[in-house]
C-alpha cells in the first residue's frame, strides 16, 4: 500500500504573505473623522499617544459612528476625564530591576520593548508610552541575569509594548538567552501584531525558522495572542496565527473586556468560537483595570460577568474553557459566579501565599468596576494584603 502525505496550503495561495502595514500616527491623514473632530482629538493623542495603521484602519466601518474597531483605536475626548490611576495594577510594586516584573515566585515578566503596532486606547500600560517612562528596557541583559539567578523562575512572559515588534535579532538573542537558562520552561510573548500586522511572521521566515529550533517537544513557545472583536479574524489574521501554529507556537488569546468593543455576548460569543476554530482558544477575558484613561472603555464587573456568562452558553467546549478575571495587586482574581445578593471569587494567582486559591464572597454592586470598590461579605472577604515586596529590588524605578 502507497501512502501519500496531502501537501500543506501554501500562504500565498489564500493572502499576499508578505505585505507591510504603513504606520499612521497623526490624526490629520484620517479624513474619515471630520477636521473639526480630528481637532479635538488630538488633545487626547497629546496625552495617551495615536498610533495605528493603513490595514487596521480599513478595518473600520465609518459609517457606523459605533464601530467597535473604530473604538477600540481612535482617541476619544471622554478619556480625558479624571479618573483611575495610570499604574492601576500597582506594577511597580513588582519591579525588580528596569523591565522586570517578578510577579509570583515562578513567574518574571520582562517589558523589553516600549512601542507596540498600534495603540489601544484602553490598554492598562499606557503609562510606558508617555514620556519618562523607566519601566520598560531595550537593554534586558539584566533581566535575563535576574531569571538565571532565580531558579525558582520557570515561566517568563515577554510583553511592554510589543515584543513582535522588536527586529528579528533582538528577539532572537533574547529567545536564545533564555533557552540557555535550564530552569526556565515556558516562554510566553505577550502579542497583538497578529491583530496589528498579521504579516509579521509571515513575511519573516528567520523568526519562522527561530520559533521551529525553540518551541521544542519539551519546552514550547506560546503567543499569548490578543484580539478583541471577531472582525478582527481577517483572512490574513487568520493565515498569521496560522503560520505561528506551523512553525510550533501554541496559541491562545486574551483579551480584556471592552465597552463598545465586546461587551456584547453575541460579539464575545463569535469572537470564542472562530478563536477556537482556528486554533487560538480563549484563555482569559480580563475585566478592564481602573487606569487612568479609561473610564470610557469600562464595563461593570456583574454587568461583565453577565456578558462573559451569556457567551460562553454558546460554541464549543474548546472555547468554554475560558476565565473570567482580574488583574488585581494582590493576584490574579477569577470572578467564579454573580447571584442576587453576592460577588464569588477566587485567587487563581496571589503574591501573598496565604492567599492563594482562597475563594471570597462579597456584597453585589452593579456599578463596581474593581475589587476595591467591593465590600466582602462578612467574613468571606480577602484578609487585607501587606504591601511588603515580595523580592528584593535590585535596580528598580525609583
Ligand atoms: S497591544 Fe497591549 S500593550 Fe499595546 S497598546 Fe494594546 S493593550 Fe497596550
Amino acid at each position: 500500500m502507497t501512502s501519500s502525505l496531502l501537501p500543506l496550503p501554501q500562504l500565498d495561495e489564500w493572502v499576499d504573505p508578505g505585505r507591510r502595514v504603513t504606520y499612521i500616527r497623526n490624526l490629520d491623514r484620517i479624513p474619515n473623522i471630520p477636521a473639526d473632530e480630528r481637532a479635538k482629538l488630538k488633545l487626547v493623542a497629546e496625552k495617551y499617544v495615536f498610533r495605528a495603521n493603513d490595514y487596521y484602519l480599513d478595518l473600520i466601518d465609518w459609517t457606523d459612528p459605533n464601530d467597535p474597531i473604530k473604538q477600540l483605536i481612535i482617541p476619544r475626548l471622554e478619556e480625558l476625564r479624571d479618573w483611575g490611576e495610570l499604574d492601576a495594577s500597582n506594577e511597580r510594586a513588582v519591579t525588580v530591576a528596569r523591565g522586570v516584573q517578578h510577579k509570583y515566585p515562578d513567574t518574571v515578566l520582562l517589558l523589553c520593548n516600549e512601542v507596540c503596532g498600534a495603540y489601544c486606547r484602553y490598554c492598562f500600560r499606557k503609562r510606558l508610552f508617555m514620556n519618562d517612562n523607566e519601566e520598560t528596557t531595550n537593554d534586558v541583559s539584566g533581566g535575563l541575569a535576574y531569571i538565571a539567578e532565580n531558579p525558582n523562575v520557570r515561566n517568563v512572559l515577554l510583553t511592554g509594548g510589543d515584543p513582535l515588534l522588536m527586529s528579528t535579532r533582538r528577539l532572537t538573542e533574547i529567545i536564545e538567552a533564555l533557552r540557555d537558562i535550564e530552569h526556565v520552561e515556558i516562554i510566553r510573548i505577550g502579542s497583538k501584531m497578529p491583530a496589528f500586522d498579521p504579516w509579521r511572521l509571515t513575511r519573516d521566515p528567520e523568526l519562522q525558522a527561530v520559533f521551529r529550533k525553540y518551541s521544542t517537544p519539551q519546552k514550547r513557545i506560546y503567543l499569548m495572542a490578543h484580539f478583541d472583536h471577531p472582525r478582527e479574524l481577517t483572512d490574513e489574521a487568520i493565515a498569521g496565527i496560522d503560520c505561528f501554529i506551523r512553525n510550533g507556537v501554541i496559541c491562545v488569546n486574551q483579551c480584556p473586556l471592552v465597552k463598545g468593543v465586546n461587551n456584547d455576548p453575541e460579539v464575545l460569543t463569535d469572537l470564542y468560537r472562530k478563536l477556537s476554530f482556528i486554533g487560538c482558544a480563549p484563555y482569559y477575558l480580563f475585566q478592564g483595570r481602573p487606569t487612568e484613561g479609561n473610564e470610557p472603555y469600562e464595563v461593570p464587573i456583574v454587568r461583565g460577568w453577565e456578558i462573559f456568562n451569556e457567551a460562553l452558553q454558546e460554541g464549543s467546549g474548546l472555547a468554554r474553557r475560558a476565565r473570567f478575571a482580574m488583574s488585581h495587586e494582590t493576584g490574579k482574581i477569577e470572578i467564579l459566579s454573580v447571584d442576587d445578593r453576592y460577588i464569588y471569587l477566587r485567587y487563581i494567582r496571589a503574591k501573598d501565599p496565604a492567599l492563594r486559591g482562597q475563594f471570597m464572597i462579597y456584597q453585589r454592586n452593579d456599578d463596581a468596576c474593581w475589587l476595591d470598590e467591593l465590600e466582602p461579605a462578612v467574613g468571606y472577604g480577602a484578609p487585607r494584603f501587606d504591601p511588603e515586596p515580595l523580592f528584593d529590588v535590585v535596580d528598580g524605578p525609583e
